[in-house]
């Protein structure tokens, strides 16, 4: 890594307030995760203790999968919980949120990758929350597009899948993914719903160089995916792949206008900038392009 210590733009405010101990209270009496906690969000103060937002997991809390870059837990995952729908709705209630983002870990032990849950999710909140937008952040279902179907059928106003790095880095950064196959997905997604703005997101400072970034915004174009969110790594723990380098603030700035300049519709970037930050804002842009 260049740069020992943690640039001033990366540094956070670690204070809680009434919102944060709240959303904390109602996530371990419904037995819900967030990616904000398993994944050591950095946002957590501002989303859930300013914005009053988070980002449900479902599919429980162990992932098949070990990313390197990833602070969720790794093993045999539990059982399906069947009644996790209902709860993630009825909380997307209590918090009265106007746009749901919900995630899950991987879930490569069973069949659909979780698919089924998702959908059955996506349907819950609607039916408690006509009014709230619902977006998926999922998985690849190991090229499962029957799986996918499954999810698309629902209809979720955004679909998201994160491409993560560059090509080359893929396999290093992500061992169980494919670059490839994620390509893949966004483009049947947007196949199957041509209208269902598709998603992704890129983490950078894990060793890609600047022209990859910009011919990773290629393939992610070339196969129509609408919105691009881009972020400076940060490693969970020293066990996590290391950092190689911290992108200033303005190249941030320059990163999105050039996304916007290869037509995607909304390009949120900056060092902090997860797949899920300000994605109620998201929502409005994609809906008026
Ligand atoms: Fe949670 Fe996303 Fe906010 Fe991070 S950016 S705290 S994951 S809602
Ligand atoms: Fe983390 Fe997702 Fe990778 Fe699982 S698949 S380790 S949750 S990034």
């Amino acid at each position: 890594m260049k740069y020992e210590r943690k640039p001033e733009w990366l540094k956070v405010r670690l204070t809680t307030n009434e919102n944060f101990h709240e959303i904390k209270r109602m996530m371990r009496s419904k037995t819900l995760h967030t990616v904000c906690e398993e994944a050591r969000c950095p946002n957590i103060y501002e989303c859930w203790g300013m914005n009053r937002t988070a980002t449900f997991m479902i599919l429980g809390d162990i992932c098949t999968r070990a990313c390197r870059f990833c602070a969720v837990k790794t093993g045999l995952p539990t059982e399906l919980d069947w009644q996790e729908p209902e709860r993630v709705a009825e909380t997307v209630e209590k918090m009265g949120l106007k746009h749901a983002v919900v995630t899950s870990v991987a879930r490569d032990d069973l069949k659909d990758g979780g698919a089924a849950i998702f959908a059955a999710t996506i349907r819950a909140i609607r039916k408690r929350n006509p009014l709230t937008s619902v977006e998926v952040l999922i998985p690849d279902f190991q090229g499962n597009w029957d799986a996918l179907k499954t999810v698309m059928d629902e209809r979720p106003d955004i679909l998201n899948h994160n491409v993560e790095t560059v090509r080359r880095l893929s396999d290093r950064v992500r061992a169980k993914a494919k670059y490839d196959r994620s390509l893949e997905l966004l483009r049947r997604a947007k196949e199957m719903q041509p209208d269902i703005p598709t998603k992704s997101s890129i983490m950078v400072g894990v060793g890609e160089t600047w022209d990859e970034i910009l011919e990773t915004m290629d393939d992610l174009r070339a196969n129509r995916v609408d919105i691009l969110t881009i972020g400076q790594y940060l490693q969970p723990t020293k066990k996590h792949l290391s950092i190689e380098r911290y992108y200033t603030p303005e190249e941030f700035a320059l990163l999105k206008e050039e996304g916007l300049k290869r037509g995607f519709s909304h390009v949120e970037s900056g060092p902090l900038v997860r797949s899920s930050y300000h994605a109620h804002e998201q929502v409005k842009s994609a809906q008026q392009a």
